[in-house]
């Protein structure tokens, strides 16, 4: 892995900074080797405590304090891998600044390249030994070996077994009597090239414009942001991927966003149709060795098209052409753990540092979005039609005060009714309900004890499925009690309120013989069997489907025409500043499930309040009014994206440590007339895994380096002791 020595350039001892993969927001200096020639990017082994680790040079020809030349260790190798781009460190140090996370927890996510750098497992192949003779003895399984390989081309051992229907040992045999050669294959590639022009897309007349305009600008390259702006199976992904085909042909490497990369197997398939192949992923499911070679292959340039989950933005491109955020409002793109960072946002950061477009696709768009595209700072397309003229549904509120199901039931007659005259059709139906598990609470009938869980201020879930109930906070799980612990009595418990799994209960009754399937992302057994679940659906081997927001996320089900959405209230009331708008976008994006072929999708609202500005936008289809009085309500009341907000966490393992340190902190906020400080208040999640919680809420103008205020007063906050957490969050989306 030493690089080849270099003439010496300088006699002197030359020291570099590197930047090591550890929650440190400094590098640290360390002699060079005289026979290394070290440049600002190159990736070194070095000496870190005890350890070794893996570090990036992050400056070179440092001067370094009198008295320190001596005590400083050298790096202990550099490692044959490309060098960072400028274009990548100075994303690192700007995320870095920005979220307030130490740059080298930022690092860590750009080197996220595998544990096992070492050489790939060896393939072996065969071929024809070259003038061999035939061989002594003949059999069926020889002679369909020797077909295979009649071309004299070298294979694979085991896809020639394979392909042949032998076993290993026939091949062996053939070796052994000399008629076959063995030899070491190269590696199998991460992702075979994808073919731009593979497939011609067959587009209307708009989705065809806003495909030229997009593959205008993938070639004229450069900086800017677009927004690709269409319903629910308008052939947004189709139209991008000619953006995608652009970059493809000249060579450049394109990075596809997605919120859960886990869920897209209909994507690949896609990418697979149009281009040939299916693309390089990169995502946490990842083994290790995969990781290891696909990091190698974006930081080579070999891999052209990553389709990745949010920490693909941290990746080593070789040159990075294109960036295309899909589904940009989802909620998924803001990591809540480590480096907080909203993928989608940082996303727009490295596209301007590399200077290359970006493109933001959405049916929904975020708030934050839809002002920069009315105000002109990022270009819209627009695509107004579903594919193949397919009309969107029509929405029909159930309004649960006057038409509610009866007593202890939660689908409305209406909706039952709709679904059941669906399934009779041979059509699917689709029941929505964001709440897994079979109830959200579980309390008893003599002396109504409600069963909570005991670290964490939250009820716990039955999930009957699994004959256990959970804590959704912090995965505390029990069998169900068989006596009330506070009452003594037996068999009292009773469950409160649906969740997924209650309803399916219910489903089974109303629609006896029908054919349902739960989906729920924590009855998901290994990713397959999901992919494969999903698949059956699409074919048709379900009547009914009823789902959590699992199902709302890009799947493509045809014989899917009617969607009910249980309680279309659940996301309103719990104090979170975007309520309304992830209501609004998640509610569009599930009954966009229906009549995505057939065209007569229809989606019923059970709601409280058809009243909501929320319900009123989806049942009138009036995108615009929703974005627009929720616009207004932004700019009044200050909140993002007119005036920046950050959120301060303090937890403890008491309640008077976390509340004293929290008040500290408030006092000693820099005096700033543009800065608010809200709290510190009791976190609406009092207590988490047993810490207790409180939040302080800043707010500033829109223009104020909120970054700055904060790292100024985070030097001057109280040292911590014991377990006592600090957690900063700069745009925060969660407020729990
Ligand atoms: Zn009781
Ligand atoms: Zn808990």
């Amino acid at each position: 892995m030493r690089s080849e020595p270099l003439p010496l350039l300088h006699p002197a001892p030359a020291f570099v900074d590197v930047l090591v993969p550890v929650a440190l927001d400094q590098a640290y200096s360390y002699r060079v080797p005289r026979d290394l020639d070290l440049k600002p990017g190159d990736l070194v082994c070095v000496p870190l405590g005890a350890r070794e680790a893996t570090g990036v040079v992050w400056a070179d020809n440092i001067e370094v304090r009198p008295g320190l030349h001596n005590r400083l260790k050298e790096v202990a190798e550099k490692l044959d891998l490309p060098p960072l781009k400028p274009e990548l460190r100075h994303f690192v140090d700007w995320v870095s600044n920005y979220t307030l996370s130490p740059r080298g927890m930022v690092l860590r996510m750009a080197l996220r390249m595998g544990e096992h750098l070492g050489p790939a497992r060896e393939r072996v192949g065969v071929r024809l030994a070259a003038g061999a003779p035939p061989p002594k003895r003949m059999t069926p399984a020889r002679a369909r070996v020797l077909a295979h390989l009649a071309d004299g081309l070298a294979r694979g051992k085991s896809d020639v077994a394979h392909a042949a229907g032998v076993s290993p040992g026939v091949i062996d045999g053939l070796v052994d009597d000399g008629v076959l050669d063995t030899l070491v294959l190269p590696p199998e590639p991460v992702a075979r090239p994808p073919d731009p022009d593979f497939t011609a897309p067959d587009f209307t007349p708009d989705q065809r414009a806003a495909a030229d305009t997009l593959r205008a600008t993938a070639a004229k390259g450069g900086y800017g942001v677009t927004l690709l702006d269409g319903v629910t199976g308008s052939g947004k992904t189709q139209v991008y991927f000619e953006a995608v085909a652009e970059i493809v042909r000249r060579g450049r490497q394109a990075l596809v966003l997605l919120p859960e990369i886990a869920l897209t197997s209909q994507f690949l398939d896609r990418f697979a149709e149009r281009f040939g192949v299916r693309p390089a992923e990169w995502h946490s499911l990842l083994s290790p060795r995969l990781r290891a070679r696909t990091w190698s292959a974006v930081a080579s340039g070999e891999v052209s098209v990553i389709v990745g989950a949010r920490s693909a933005l941290f990746l080593p491109y070789a040159d990075l052409g294109l960036i295309i955020v899909d589904e940009e409002h989802d909620g998924a793109y803001k990591q809540e753990d480590g480096a907080r960072y909203h993928a989608r946002d940082m996303a727009v950061v490295r596209a301007r540092g590399a200077d290359i477009p970006i493109v933001l696709v959405s049916a929904t768009p975020s708030v934050e979005t839809e002002v920069n595209a009315r105000r002109g700072r990022y270009a819209r397309l627009h695509l107004p039609e579903r594919f193949g003229g397919a009309a969107l549904p029509g929405i029909e509120p159930i309004d649960l005060r006057t038409e509610g199901p009866p007593r202890g039931r939660f689908i409305a007659p209406r909706l039952a009714e709709a679904v059941k005259t669906a399934i009779e059709r041979g059509e699917q139906a689709l029941l929505f309900l964001n709440r897994r598990g079979y109830a959200p609470l579980t309390l008893c009938r003599a002396c109504g004890f409600r069963l909570a869980c005991p670290n964490c201020d939250a009820w716990l879930v039955d999930h009957r499925f699994r004959r256990r109930l959970v804590c959704h906070h912090c995965g505390f799980a029990m069998p169900p009690p068989a006596q009330c612990p506070q009452c003594q009595a037996a068999e009292s418990f009773v469950a409160v309120g649906p969740g997924v799994e209650r309803l399916e209960q219910e489903a089974a009754e109303l629609f006896p013989g029908s054919r349902i399937l739960v989906l729920s992302s924590d009855l998901v057994e290994t990713l397959e069997r999901l992919r494969q679940e999903l698949d059956d659906v699409a074919a048709g081997r379900f009547d009914l489907i009823i789902g959590t927001q699992l199902v709302a996320k890009g799947h493509h089900f045809p014989k899917l025409n009617l969607v009910g959405v249980v309680d279309a209230d659940l996301g309103l009331a719990n104090g979170d500043p975007r309520a309304a708008e992830r209501t609004f976008q998640l509610l569009h994006q599930v009954i966009g499930r229906a009549g995505r072929e057939e065209g007569r999708g229809i989606g019923y609202l059970q709601t409280h309040q058809p009243e909501h500005p929320v319900m009123r936008a989806l049942i009138a289809a009036d995108r615009d009014a929703f974005y627009t009085s929720e616009i207004d309500l932004r700019e009044k009341t200050h909140y993002p994206p007119f005036g920046r907000l950050a959120s301060l966490l303090v937890s403890a393992g008491d309640r008077p440590t976390a509340e004293g340190y929290a008040r500290r902190l408030a006092a000693i906020a820099p005096r700033s007339d543009e800065v608010r400080v809200l709290g510190p208040a009791e976190a609406p999640l009092a207590v988490v895994r047993g810490r207790h919680r409180f939040r302080l809420l800043v707010k500033s103008p829109r223009n104020f380096d909120l970054s700055a205020y904060l790292r100024e007063w985070m030097a001057v906050a109280p040292k911590r002791k014991g377990n006592l957490k600090l957690e900063v969050d700069v745009d925060p989306q969660s407020f729990l």
